[in-house]
This record gives structure tokens, C-alpha cells and sequence, in this order.
């Protein structure tokens, strides 16, 4: 039985001695029956976005230019993890994956999500094939294994935000437990899966690792997930932008699904309710400081930890604003044809609010998705919205409210609204 998944972010794989690092971890946890998630090393992600956009938009030759940066930062961490042993097989290995990489950069005539789809998942590819021989060379005997083959998407489920049709996906990761061994540690990649075909790659949505490591966990009725980050765990806020950040000892499912559906980045908003439903263990733990302890998230309410307010942060944040051309109100049919716009496009809103005659929400911003929802709505309603702005949300505000007054200092306030326990903003600059 595979009884604990460990999930490694981009962070944590960023250079090799990052690699080094996970290593250790891994190599001291070995006999625990583990299932590694990992994604792709740094901000590979990132630059394959880009080399997807250049070889759309540009010519060839940007993108080529683009993918050797990817091609470049990869065998960098190769030598240096391979003693700049310019022979090792990995090398072959990765070239050959970014051999079937160019080729499916080079298709032209494609649907922009499913070409991303089919290019982008390279990064996780790449980075768990250079670690799996990383750990093998420590002694720690790994078996790769290709999420595409064991994540598999619901069908007709949309390409960059693929759900998994879970009767098959527990189907085909079920196996896994009766085929473990002790002491072999699994390997596979985040954030991505495929068709039930195994033709076609598709992608869980960005920063979908988390989500990764909660299906594995799921469908292998795992003990407990831990998530590896450069934090010390859960903290009340960003510390790249608070200065007085306090680590969240325990909180329950419900209250971390709170805080992930804000924005805090620490835990893909997905990743709770596949871990509930099975009574799982969350752990978020620092692979700077191992030794420290985690934060733990489980089915056990703590009302006194969740007295804690917690700051989140949301930026590149579109608020659009609807009011009918015939001065109706905004009524439910209105609101009925807004939010159907919103379902076909995979809108989601992140705050929303009414009033006689308008409706405004906010989403993370898309330009596609905003140009579709201007189509599609535009005979009906007048329609207005500004981009790059932020969602400040504070948690279990009552309790306190000065780190909230010093992030909100010279920030012009564009909608406001407040519960018991939450008050949102959406703040232009
Ligand atoms: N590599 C993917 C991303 O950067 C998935 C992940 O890191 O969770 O979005
Ligand atoms: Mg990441």
C-alpha cells in the first residue's frame, strides 16, 4: 500500500541543489511507501507559456528561440547534478522529450488550449525524468510513472482545466497499491493527465500539483498528503508581501477550502474536498526546514485557530460590470443569461454584487474569456470593466484589522462587501 504522497513544487526542483534537497528528504522518508508529485522545475511553466504564444503568434524562429531557454535552464541543472557528465543517458532521455516537444510546436492549425495542453505538460516530463535518475544515483530506487496514463479526463472536460473522470481514474491508480513494493519509491508528474484513449495530454489549470497529489491520495486511500514549500507551513499572509506573518498550527478542511477559494496560493483551491471525502491528512511543510513541524489541515474543527484573521491576496483581478440596455432590472432572467455566459466560458467569479440595476463581479483575468463574455452579452447589456486589479479579502476580520488598514493605505477601494467573518475589496491603484 502506498500510504503517504509528498508533492514538490516548482520551488522545490528549482536548481539542483534544490534537487539535492528533495533528495535528502526522499532518501530519509524511503521506507514510509511514498508517492512523489512533482512539477515541472521552477518557472518552466511559465516559459513554456511563452514558447507556445511565440510559435503561435510570431514566427518559428522566436519560438525556437524561447524553447532553448527551457532547453538551456534544463541541461544546466543536468550537468550540475551529473557531475557535467556530458554522456549521462538522462541527456538522452530529455532530448528525446524535447524532440516529440518541437514536433508538437511545429503542428499549426490547433485549438490554442489543446496545443497547450499537449506542450505545456512537457515541463513536468522533463522534470520528473531528471529527478527519477537523480534518485536512483542516491540509492533511492524510483519507478516513473506517467500521470497521463493514470489521471484521466472526464470526457467532453475542457483542455487547461481538465476534471478527471474519477471511476477511471480510481480504476487505473488503484492498481498501484497492489503493485508496490516497500522501499521503491513511485514517481509522477503534477498538473497533468490524459484522455482515457492515452491520445491527448490535458492540463489541470495552473498551479494543479496540489490537486495531483489529492487524486493520487484519493483513489490510493493514502494516510496523509504533504505538500513541500518554501514556507514554514500555513501562514496568515503572504510574507513576500506582510511584513508580521503567524504560522497556522492546524486548521480544518472547511476553513483551509475558505482561505484556498480567496486566493491564498498556498493550496490549489481543488485540492481539500478529495482529501475530506477520504478523511486524509493535509501537511504543508518547509523543504528549507525540514525538521520543523508542519501545518496540519484535517476534519477537526479548531475554533480558536480559526479566531486568526488571515490577509489574502489576489492580483490581475478583471472587474466587469453588466446593467441592462432597457433599463430592466437585474433581475433573474438577467442574472440567469449573465451567469450562463459566465458557465460556457468557464468564467468563475470571485466576488459579486447586485444592485437595481447592474451586476459586477470580478475573475482572474483572461483576455479570451473576457472578449467571449463582451459577445456574447453585449445586445443585452451595456457592459464596462477595468483590468489589473486586486482582491484583498481579510478572514476572521472582527478580530483585528490593522495589517488590513496598512495594505488598503492609498489603494482606491472599487467594491466592498463584508460577512460576519470575511470582508473583500477589490482595490484599483
Ligand atoms: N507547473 C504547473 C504550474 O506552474 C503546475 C504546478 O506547479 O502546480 O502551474
Ligand atoms: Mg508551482
Amino acid at each position: 500500500m502506498i500510504r503517504k504522497i509528498y508533492k514538490f513544487g516548482g520551488a522545490s526542483v528549482k536548481d539542483a541543489d534544490a534537487v539535492r534537497n528533495l533528495a535528502r528528504i526522499v532518501a530519509k522518508h524511503k521506507d514510509e511507501d511514498i508517492l512523489l508529485v512533482v512539477s515541472a522545475m521552477g518557472k518552466t511553466t511559465n516559459m513554456l507559456e511563452k514558447v507556445v504564444k511565440d510559435f503561435r503568434d510570431h514566427n518559428g524562429q522566436l519560438g525556437i528561440e524561447a524553447l532553448k531557454d527551457v532547453i538551456d535552464y534544463h541541461e544546466g541543472i543536468i550537468l550540475d547534478l551529473f557531475d557535467g557528465d556530458t554522456h549521462h543517458p538522462v541527456i538522452e532521455s530529455v532530448s528525446s522529450l524535447f524532440i516529440e516537444l518541437l514536433e508538437k510546436l511545429q503542428q499549426t492549425g490547433l485549438d490554442y488550449d489543446y496545443q497547450y495542453d499537449q506542450t505545456v505538460s512537457y515541463g513536468e516530463l522533463v522534470s520528473t525524468t531528471i529527478i527519477q535518475e537523480y534518485l536512483n544515483r542516491c540509492d533511492v530506487p524510483t519507478r516513473w510513472l506517467d500521470a497521463r496514463k493514470y489521471v484521466i479526463a472526464k470526457n467532453g472536460s475542457v483542455y487547461r482545466s481538465a476534471n478527471p473522470d474519477w471511476d477511471e481514474t480510481r480504476l487505473r491508480i488503484s492498481k498501484l497499491n497492489e503493485e508496490h513494493i516497500r522501499g521503491i519509491i513511485c514517481i509522477t508528474q503534477g498538473f497533468i493527465g490524459g484522455t482515457a484513449d492515452g491520445k491527448h495530454s490535458v492540463t489541470l489549470g495552473r498551479e494543479g500539483s496540489d490537486y495531483t497529489a489529492a487524486i493520487f491520495a484519493n483513489c490510493l486511500d493514502a494516510e496523509e498528503v504533504t505538500i513541500w514549500k518554501d514556507v514554514d507551513g500555513l501562514l496568515n499572509a503572504d510574507p513576500k508581501r506582510f511584513a508580521e506573518t503567524v504560522k497556522i498550527p492546524h486548521i480544518s478542511y472547511s476553513e483551509a477550502i475558505e482561505l484556498a477559494f480567496y486566493g491564498a496560493t498556498i493550496i490549489h483551491p481543488k485540492t481539500i474536498k478529495p482529501l475530506q471525502n477520504k478523511g486524509i491528512t493535509l501537511k504543508v511543510q518547509s523543504f528549507l526546514n525540514p525538521d520543523h513541524e508542519p501545518s496540519v489541515i484535517d476534519g477537526n474543527p479548531d475554533p480558536d485557530m480559526e479566531k486568526n484573521p488571515s490577509y489574502i491576496v489576489k492580483d490581475n483581478q478583471t472587474l466587469v460590470s453588466f446593467s441592462p440596455r432597457d433599463y430592466s432590472f437585474m433581475d433573474e432572467h438577467n442574472l440567469r443569461m449573465i451567469f450562463a455566459a459566465c458557465d460556457d466560458l468557464n468564467i468563475h467569479a470571485n466576488v459579486i454584487q447586485t444592485s437595481a440595476l447592474m451586476l459586477s463581479f470580478c475573475f482572474d483575468h483572461d483576455s479570451n474569456k473576457l472578449k467571449g463574455l463582451i459577445e456574447m452579452l453585449r445586445e443585452t447589456f451595456r457592459i464596462k470593466y477595468n483590468q489589473g486589479l486586486t482582491l484583498f479579502t481579510i478572514r476572521h476580520y472582527d478580530y483585528s484589522y490593522t495589517m488590513g488598514d496598512e495594505f488598503l493605505k492609498g489603494k482606491k477601494i472599487l467594491l466592498q462587501q463584508s460577512s460576519r467573518s470575511t470582508v473583500q475589496y477589490v482595490l484599483g491603484n
